[in-house]
């Protein structure tokens, strides 16, 4: 039963996990958190042993890429060592891939050592190259360390993805810039369609920031010629070749591409709550059997019935965020009450 892999109840096999390590982070990005975010109390949050123990009862049951994220998976105390512990499954090549996706403050840091622990890319979040918009966006962040960071991750040997979230009438006039600038260093790029996530972030706000990338992509066609790709990551990006420049852009559509036939992926929380599916509740807590034996019994039994669960697909639909005022549950509004720090993203 051990090593039956993981298969839900749509015959897709779970091969990719995302885990958050942290829900802090040193940035306070608009469309992601408040200003006055309540973090949870450090007591709540799983060790990082606990975060090892469960990321390697994963790859036990099949898992073959781990994503690090968070919050901002750089600033939890102590990371590298989880990087380091993890990197045994690189190792003896039950994992093929291991990678973080960070806001890139830490990274001019933690590079090399990242490298280091056989991380072959790494995807930096960067929406825009100009320090006063990145101040706005960000609210605490400061754009050079970010590009020396990315420069850091480069020199080291890692490929880097700048992912860069569209932002109607923020990042709109840079697109051109962006997308030069990441030819030019070599990046791979991908936009994201800002979702609608958090209940407190300002639904105007948020509704109005929203740009179709259907529209990224007409534009971006427009200048640079483009050509669809065949590649398939099992998530919602799909991915062109720009005829101009030669480079690969991902787009990230989960509002405009319905992407859940293929999905392979799970995201699990600092605190062990396991998502099988970002746009739903449901969630299984993954803390208890954890921490109730030291053997991985329990553990494996709770990560068995949650996949036995995992949802169709996602529910989000801008059409319906104009349900009720103050409906949070997230099902009926079309939009979900959780913060993305909180499942990772
Ligand atoms: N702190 C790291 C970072 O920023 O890369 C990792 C966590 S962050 C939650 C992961 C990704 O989610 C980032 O690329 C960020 O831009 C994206 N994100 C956050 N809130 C979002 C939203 N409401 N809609 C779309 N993408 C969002
Ligand atoms: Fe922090 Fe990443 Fe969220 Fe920005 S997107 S606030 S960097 S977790």
């Amino acid at each position: 039963m051990q090593n039956v892999p993981l298969i839900d109840p749509f015959a897709r096999p779970i091969t990719y996990l995302r885990l958050s390590v942290t829900d802090r982070c040193d940035f306070r990005c608009t469309y992601c958190m408040s200003e006055a975010m309540q973090f949870l109390p450090r007591a709540d949050l799983l060790t990082l042993e606990e975060l090892d123990r469960l990321s390697s009862a994963f790859i036990d049951l099949g898992v073959r890429k781990l994503r690090i994220t968070g919050g901002e998976p750089l600033v939890r105390k102590g990371i590298m060592t989880l990087f380091q512990s993890l990197s045994r499954h690189l190792d003896s090549g039950a994992l093929e891939d291991l990678t973080l996706t960070t806001n890139g403050s830490q990274l001019a840091r933690y590079a090399g050592d990242l490298a280091a622990c056989g991380i072959r890319r790494v995807n930096v979040s960067l929406d825009t190259l100009d320090p006063e918009k990145f101040a706005a966006i960000t609210r605490w962040g400061k754009l050079a360390p970010v590009l020396d960071g990315i420069a850091a991750a480069k020199t080291a040997g890692m490929r880097v993805k700048i992912n860069a979230v569209a932002l109607k009438g923020v990042n709109e006039d840079e697109l051109h810039a962006l997308t030069d600038w990441c030819a030019a260093q070599g990046h791979d790029l991908t936009f994201i369609e800002v979702m609608p996530m958090g209940e407190d972030m300002g639904d105007a706000l948020r509704l109005g920031q929203y740009w179709p990338l259907t529209d990224v992509r007409a534009r971006l066609a427009a200048h640079y010629g483009m050509t669809d790709l065949p590649l398939r990551t099992g998530g919602p990006a799909r991915y062109v070749r720009l005829n101009a420049t030669g480079q690969q852009i991902g787009f990230i559509t989960p509002l405009t591409h319905n992407f859940c036939e293929s999905c392979n992926r799970v995201r699990a929380t600092c605190t062990g709550q396991l998502y099988m599916c970002l746009g739903q509740n449901d969630m299984a807590d993954l803390r208890a059997p954890l921490r109730a034996s030291a053997d991985n019994a329990a553990l494996t039994a709770a990560i068995r019935a949650a996949i036995a669960r995992k949802p169709k697909g996602h529910d989000f639909d801008y059409s319906r965020a104009a349900a009720p005022a103050g409906n949070v549950t997230g099902k009926v509004s079309g939009q979900m009450p959780r913060h993305m720090s909180h499942t990772g993203g």
